[in-house]
């Protein structure tokens, strides 16, 4: 199963955008019509969680079995660092989803009904995943740089005083994520419940930090390795790869500006005391 809410239109939903899709209240169910772009592994899904525009104005979320009657899969597009995600289209016409999948219902823009333990689920998740991504460049470009002994063969690249200051960039970067993203892991395992709402910002601190780490060290690591980074190979493929991880939610401006929000609420707070 995965979440197929991305449409043409509406960019991410992570922003609150109604979407186009549509749900009709029918006998003993509803009727769902719209298309999803962007729906990651769709060759291979046996559901989806769709999201839809419900007549009452508000998005409910709806697990739509994918061998339904009305359900069509059409190729994705040729995207840069998903070219092997099979991000694919979910076409639904007028497909019957039984009352009981309505898995969660909400005003448009307003927060999940099933609290905050998805989004940060999610979070984290794309957080483990993107600094994998970094921590493998990591060890690709430090073998390749031991291995490498250009012009007379005296001197390995991993060797090179300017070498050392990228590989320790890479380092101090990736180090830090890694340490924020288990630190937060910790705290949200540690807490009840009822007090993991106030953790949420930590679970984007944590994915902000690991993807652009990432980002970092996959573009120091090309530095590092030169014309030959440039050749088709892990260290290229983890440079594109990097990417994707900016697109996720939280996305950079939507936690960066939550921060700033709560710096300026707390003081104001304070000063109002
Ligand atoms: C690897 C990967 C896998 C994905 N898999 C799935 C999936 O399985 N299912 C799914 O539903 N989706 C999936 N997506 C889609 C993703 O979550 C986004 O919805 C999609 O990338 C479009 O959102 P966007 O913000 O990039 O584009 P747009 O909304 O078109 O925005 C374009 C640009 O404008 C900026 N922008 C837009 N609105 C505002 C605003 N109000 N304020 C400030 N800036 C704004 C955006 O940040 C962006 O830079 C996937 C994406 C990636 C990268």
């Amino acid at each position: 199963m995965n979440s197929a809410s991305t449409e043409e239109g509406s960019g991410s939903p992570a922003r609150g955008g109604l979407p186009a899709t549509n749900a009709t209240a029918v006998e003993g169910g509803f009727h769902l019509t719209g298309e999803k772009t962007w729906t990651t592994w769709l060759p291979a899904l046996r559901a989806a969680q769709v999201s839809a525009a419900l007549g009452s104005g508000g998005v409910g979320t709806f697990v739509v079995d994918l061998e339904s009657d009305g359900v069509e899969r059409l190729p994705g597009f040729d995207a840069l660092g998903m070219r092997g995600s099979a991000s694919d289209r979910l076409v639904l016409h007028d497909v019957f989803v039984p009352a009981d999948r309505l898995i969660a219902a909400r005003p448009a823009g307003g927060p999940d009904p099933r609290g905050p333990a998805p989004g940060a689920w999610f979070g984290a998740v794309v957080a483990a995943v993107y600094l994998g991504v970094g921590e493998g460049a990591r060890r690709d470009v430090v073998r390749w740089a031991i291995d490498r002994r250009p012009g007379d063969g005296a001197s390995a690249v991993a060797d090179l005083p300017t070498i050392g200051v990228r590989l320790g960039r890479i380092d101090a970067a990736l180090r830090s994520a890694r340490i924020v993203l288990e630190e937060v892991a910790r705290r949200w395992q540690a807490a009840a419940p009822a007090h993991r709402a106030a953790l949420v910002p930590e679970v984007s601190l944590a994915k902000v930090t690991a993807t652009n780490a990432t980002v970092l060290a996959t573009d120091e690591a090309l530095r590092i390795a030169g014309g030959p980074g440039f050749l088709s190979g892990r260290l290229e493929r983890a440079f594109r790869d990097a990417r994707a991880g900016l697109i996720n939610p939280p996305l950079d401006d939507i936690a960066f500006q939550s921060f700033a929000r709560r710096l300026v609420d707390d003081e104001r707070a304070k000063s109002a005391r």
